[in-house]
């Protein structure tokens, strides 16, 4: 009856047989055209692990038509067949990037940045969300301790800086892995990478930690990043790349960072080797001891190209390992 009420009717036929005309917006008002919303809702999400509260916050997506040698060990017909398979569009990526912000009751960390709020314009609004996600969630970026880096791809830290070339988080210590720190700011490793993509690497992250003064605090693999944060090291990505498993209690998430890209084309099958994974070999050796252990330890894991809100489980298929999304619950 699209909220018409039995009043209404007796009313509205009470009003009829007194000879009024009626508009239908008199009648309810839920009759009425309603206009497009035209925008998604902020996106933010809440869970616990034991005493710890996660908020993944994500900063967007980026979709651009794939290069034939995006999948550098495979064809574009074979990609193709896998985005079909996820019920995806053909001859285009669509990568999700989504930070998270870990409440520990005594630290409030953020791990990873985004690709910045400087990016929000220049994409349309299709990412360079995370800030304004941020602000909808009730995070005040002044208020954040720690900014956990995992590596050191621009999605990953070009939003440390605000637009203005300041510090996004102007309170926050910047921890990075050592491993990243030591191969990324050699200028002789610089000079030896190839043209093109890698020195472009090299450069975005210069820019960034230049305009941070070098201000970093470089950390290992095993130790607390924070209290119940602790690094893993998860290389082939890049040198360095970091994990970190954020446990309370029983209780543990494995926030992968980019162990896997989207997990519809590389969790499906580990054995491909994107043009973004510096070492190929060394990331799918990664990737399959980490999903090994996902699976055999039913253990959540959280992924930064994921598809929000990105938390799942892992299981074992014939070609690699498939995600199974966490159900989005109403209370944390
Ligand atoms: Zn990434």
């Amino acid at each position: 009856m699209h909220g018409i009420s039995r009043r209404h009717i007796v009313a509205g036929a009470a009003a009829a047989t007194a000879g009024t005309v009626f508009a239908p917006r008199a009648m309810s008002p839920a009759m009425a055209a309603a206009p497009a919303a035209g925008k998604q809702a902020p996106g933010y999400y809440r869970y616990k692990v034991g005493s710890i509260e996660v908020t993944v916050v994500t900063d967007g997506v980026n979709r651009f038509k794939f290069a034939d040698d995006h999948v550098t060990n495979r064809s574009r017909s074979e990609v193709n067949a896998a985005l079909a398979a996820a019920y995806l569009e053909q001859d285009f990526m669509t990568t999700p990037y989504n930070p998270v912000v870990v409440n520990t009751g005594a630290k409030l960390v953020v791990i990873d940045t985004g690709t910045s709020e400087a990016n929000f314009e220049r994409s349309k609004g299709a990412a360079g969300q995370f800030q304004a996600n941020l602000k909808a969630a009730g995070i005040d970026r002044n208020a954040v301790d720690t900014v956990v880096i995992s590596h050191f791809h621009g999605d990953h830290i070009n939003g440390l800086l605000a637009p203005d070339n300041r510090l996004a988080f102007p309170n926050a210590e910047i921890l990075v892995p050592a491993g990243e720190w030591k191969y990324f700011m050699d200028d002789g490793e610089m000079s030896r990478a190839p043209a093109g993509r890698m020195q472009e690497v090299f450069k975005n992250l210069r820019r960034v930690f230049d305009a941070l003064g070098r201000k970093v605090t470089p950390y290992e693999a095993g130790k607390e990043v924070a209290p119940g944060i602790t690094a893993v090291a998860t290389p082939g990505h890049t040198p360095g790349h970091m994990s970190h498993i954020v446990a309370s209690g029983s209780d543990k998430v494995y926030v992968q960072a980019d162990v896997t890209h989207v997990p519809w084309l590389f969790a499906r099958h580990p054995d491909w080797h994107a043009f973004y994974d510096q070492d190929g070999k060394l990331a799918e050796e990664t990737r399959r001891k980490v999903y090994d252990m996902l699976v055999a330890d039913r253990m959540m894991v959280q992924g930064f190209h994921y598809a929000f809100p990105c938390l799942a489980y892992v299981e074992k298929t014939a070609t690699g390992y498939r995600e199974i999304a966490v159900p989005w619950s109403p209370v944390i």
